[in-house]
């Protein structure tokens, strides 16, 4: 059956097309307001509906402004993995039989998650340095995740089938059951859409989980689980522990009673990740969304004007702090010299700023691993190639102590060079000259990744060889507003080929629920049971 076309939250776009965009701004900036009044509170752990509190914590401070104190956070480990995955056991033989109920308490999370999204994009915007645009769109693809896959259960009336009377007698029923506990880990970059997004998918699927944030960003999560808790979600099914990668995400994943593993994150940990979790001879899935290098081609055929600015936004929106963002860009001979001088200029006119002011284009970089990486790879620039416009930290008497940095364009970078090949997940673009389109498509997918890519050009023949030649999981065609990010849940569901991602199948799309549960055939002979009940 065909699904009803489904409304995304869109919440800029919604209210900029009733006249109403200003009275987004005013509730966005009265939340930062009341939010900054409100910070440098301590938070503890979550297990099995109780708040627990630990000896050892940690800081975290906003990466635009040092002197903002986010919250101290309790400090989790191994113990206290145990009592979480303990209470996600218990909780999980109730949760996983209704599944009617759990699609009541997703769609009431939903209404709790829009009736608060000024605040929670308030927080992204203090907690990990998202300007309002990019923080309300992360509210809005965390909504659109709550309700999508809620629908999507309802839809599929709990993936539970009648198959019918095979031979005489043989009653058979065929349906989609929850594995047990899984691990959620997720990364700092969309803080809460992707948190909620995984979360979402392995609970209304019926398992219940233990999450682990990204340690930059466990407020926004803490925030995710009020909301949950007041929609009415069952001690235990839901249990957050804030730390380290190795001292939380490790043991979690490592965990016997953890029978699956929801992941967002980098290439290295993700498949790390996935390697420990089957040497230690589980079986269930390992569901995981990786990095990505994204090409984008300036065909000949292209408009000019539309490439510079999908380039721009896309190489530079949240800094580049997307796995979908643009990063290595193939122009052909015939524009090449306008192009790179037309990038620099629009690059040079961008605002870098405080993430909560409504100029800002360019907001800071999320922590000092980030900036030691951004010192490295602009330094390698200016040896191996030419920095058109970048490459340096920004000190402004205006900025507070923050990570401001220039947004980069280099060319003369070699295709084969690692400045070109890996992800640094930073405001850094590299141009490359081709002499045709077949050189700029054989150039994209010499790559281990395949998350994202696009294509400019005005041909309606080269459009449709880049859709059939180009490996990547999301594929876009002379998009002016950002050549690779932005993608919508239900239109353009997300994911990765190659290294970007371990199963090929999509967030927010249509196979993403089942991925977190297995099939159970159920026959009875007789008038004994209903299989399909
Ligand atoms: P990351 O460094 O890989 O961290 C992701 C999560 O894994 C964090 O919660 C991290 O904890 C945890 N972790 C670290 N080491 C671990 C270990 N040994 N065992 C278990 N968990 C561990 O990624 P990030 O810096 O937060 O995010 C950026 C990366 O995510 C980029 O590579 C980007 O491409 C990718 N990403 C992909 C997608 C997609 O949909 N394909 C979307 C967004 C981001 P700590 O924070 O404590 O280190
Ligand atoms: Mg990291």
């Amino acid at each position: 059956m065909e699904p009803a076309p489904f409304e995304n939250e869109l919440t800029f776009q919604t209210h900029r097309a009733e006249g109403a965009e200003e009275s987004v701004h005013d509730r966005y900036e009265s939340a930062v307001e009341s939010l900054l009044y409100d910070l440098g509170d301590s938070h503890p752990l979550r297990i099995g509906g109780e708040a627990v509190e630990r000896e050892k914590t940690f800081t975290v401070t906003s990466p635009g402004d040092h002197d903002e104190l986010v919250g101290e956070f309790a400090a989790g480990d191994a113990d206290a993995v145990e009592s979480a995955v303990d209470a996600a056991s218990a909780a999980f033989d109730d949760w996983r039989g209704d599944w009617e109920r759990r699609v009541e308490i997703f769609r009431s999370a939903a209404g709790i998650m829009r009736d608060r999204k000024y605040d929670l994009a308030a927080t992204m915007t203090v907690e990990n340095g998202k300007n309002r645009t990019e923080a309300l769109a992360d509210v809005d693809e965390a909504i659109d995740f709550l309700r999508f896959y809620s629908r999507e259960l309802e839809r599929n009336e709990g993936y539970v089938y009648d198959t019918g009377e095979p031979t005489p007698d043989q009653h058979t029923g065929n349906r989609l059951v929850p594995y047990g506990v899984f691990a959620v880990v997720s990364p700092f970059n969309f803080p809460l859409a992707i948190l909620t997004g995984m979360t979402s998918g392995a609970l209304l699927a019926g398992n219940t989980v233990v999450v682990k944030p990204a340690s930059t960003t466990p407020l926004i999560a803490h925030q995710f689980v009020d909301i949950l808790e007041e929609a009415g979600i069952p001690d235990g099914v839901v249990n957050l522990v804030t730390g380290g990668g190795r001292d939380v995400g490790q043991p979690l994943v490592e965990h016997e009673d953890v029978a699956g593993v929801a992941f967002t994150g980098s290439r290295a940990v993700g498949l790390g990740i996935q390697e420990t979790f089957f040497e230690l001879g589980k079986r269930g899935p390992v569901i995981a969304e990786l990095g990505g290098k994204n090409p984008v081609i300036v065909s000949e055929n292209a408009d000019l004007e539309k490439a510079v600015s999908g380039v721009l936004w896309g190489a530079f929106s949240f800094s580049g702090q997307k796995c979908s963002a643009t990063s290595r860009v193939y122009v052909d001979a015939s524009l090449y010299d306008r192009f790179v001088t037309a990038l620099v200029e629009a690059t040079e006119d961008l605002e870098i700023g405080r993430p909560r002011d409504r100029e800002t284009d360019v907001s800071p970089i999320i922590d000092d691993g980030a900036l030691e990486r951004y010192r490295e790879i602009t330094d390698q620039a200016r040896s191996v190639g030419t920095v058109r416009t970048g490459g340096t930290e920004v000190e402004r008497e205006d900025l507070p102590d923050g990570r401001y940095v220039e947004p980069t364009v280099v060319t003369d970078v070699p295709h084969e060079h690692e400045l070109a090949r890996e992800e640094h997940f930073l405001p850094f673009v590299t141009v490359h000259e081709v002499s045709d389109f077949e050189e700029a498509l054989e150039k994209s997918n010499d790559s281990d990744y395949g998350l994202c890519a696009g294509l400019f050009s005005e041909d309606g023949s080269e459009v449709e060889d880049w859709f059939d030649g180009i490996e990547a999981g999301m594929c876009y065609v002379n998009r002016s507003q950002s050549a690779t990010t932005g993608a919508l849940v239900q239109a353009q569901p997300f994911g990765g080929w190659k290294f970007s991602g371990t199963t090929g199948k999509f967030a927010g799309g249509y196979w993403y629920l089942p991925q977190f549960m297995r099939e159970q055939t159920r026959t009875v002979v007789g008038d004994v049971g209903d299989p399909t009940a």
